[in-house]
């Protein structure tokens, strides 16, 4: 149901830049203040023009629309910002969820505070903050890394450089990357880290998979196909902690991974001593007695 509202006796909107969260698929979660602005936007700047169509048509909104989006949004800031000067309330809406998460509208942003002109956040869904907080992992600290590169080798490296954090870490991920994601993570923070995996949230197939990577990837792999947008959460290391080597990889197969990446064997051990916390001497020394074995 759209909440009734008098739109004659709402008050305007003081000119400047609302960035409107909208729903990430249940449109039961948009909020009464993001209707009302939405209604009252003398412009409404869009990811996709048509995408959003349908949820403005939903509720009724009949602002017109501008699209801004990543190959636009330089050219767009000018006249959106004269518009603002002028008087104008412009909201910024994504395709789902918070704007400018992962989404167009960061340069927007930058300018209108750098213009000396007003920015009013107007939240909501955010699939971030939504598969934190049902994820039952510690939410005092965690950090948005975002979406991992798509490549394995920068893949990795992104990985190690979060291998130690303390705080959750919450990445966005496409189906078709999950299980090279989960595989790779699972090689840098070790098979039997705790980790959740929210997928479409918020729409009727929401599914939470709690487990260690290991066991998330082998449930994934286990499937004929992989849908949906997902979340993927992996629980931050303990102070001190260090990936626990009983369940880490063989030394000899990562060694082998990272020299079939092109890493030199100095760089591999050094590698795998950054993210295992074990020293780089001792790990030589095991890699020796390894390479006598085979
Ligand atoms: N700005 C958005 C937000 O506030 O969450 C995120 C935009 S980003 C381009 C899209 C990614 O967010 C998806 O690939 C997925 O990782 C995540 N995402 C968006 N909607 C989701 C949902 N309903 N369930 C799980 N993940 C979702």
């Amino acid at each position: 149901m759209i909440p009734a509202s008098d739109h004659a006796t709402e008050p305007a909107l003081a000119p400047g830049l609302y960035l409107v969260a909208t729903p990430l698929g249940n449109l039961e979660d948009i909020t009464l203040r993001a209707l009302r602005v939405l209604r009252s936007a003398a412009r409404i700047a869009c990811e996709d023009t048509r995408h959003s169509q349908k949820l403005l048509s939903h509720f009724g909104i009949a602002a017109p629309t501008i699209s801004l989006h990543l190959h636009n949004e330089k050219e767009r800031v000018a006249p959106l910002l004269d518009a603002i000067r002028n008087g104008a309330a412009i909201a910024l809406i994504s395709d789902a969820g918070t704007p400018a998460l992962s989404d167009p509208g960061g340069y927007l942003i930058a300018q209108t505070i750098a213009a000396g002109l007003p920015v009013f956040p107007v939240p909501g869904p955010c699939a971030a903050i939504a598969a934190l907080t049902a994820s039952g992992l510690d939410t005092s600290q965690f950090l948005f890394a975002g979406f991992p590169p798509h490549r394995a080798g920068e893949r990795r490296t992104f990985f190690e450089a979060l291998a130690q954090h303390p705080a959750t870490l919450i990445f966005y991920e496409a189906p078709h990357r999950i299980l090279d994601s989960l595989t790779d993570a699972g090689a840098v923070f070790g098979p039997s880290q705790p980790a959740v995996l929210a997928r479409e949230l918020t729409k009727i197939h929401e599914e939470f998979l709690r487990g260690s990577l290991e066991e998330l990837r082998a449930n994934l792999a286990s499937r004929d196909l992989i849908r949906g947008e997902i979340v993927l959460l992996i629980a931050g290391q303990p102070a001190n902690a260090t990936v626990d080597a009983e369940s880490a990889p063989d030394l000899a197969q990562q060694v082998q991974a990272l020299l079939a990446e092109g890493l030199t064997q100095q760089d591999a051990l050094k590698r795998i001593a950054r993210q295992s916390g074990r020293g780089k001497s001792e790990l030589y020394r095991e890699w020796q007695r390894c390479k006598g074995r085979s």
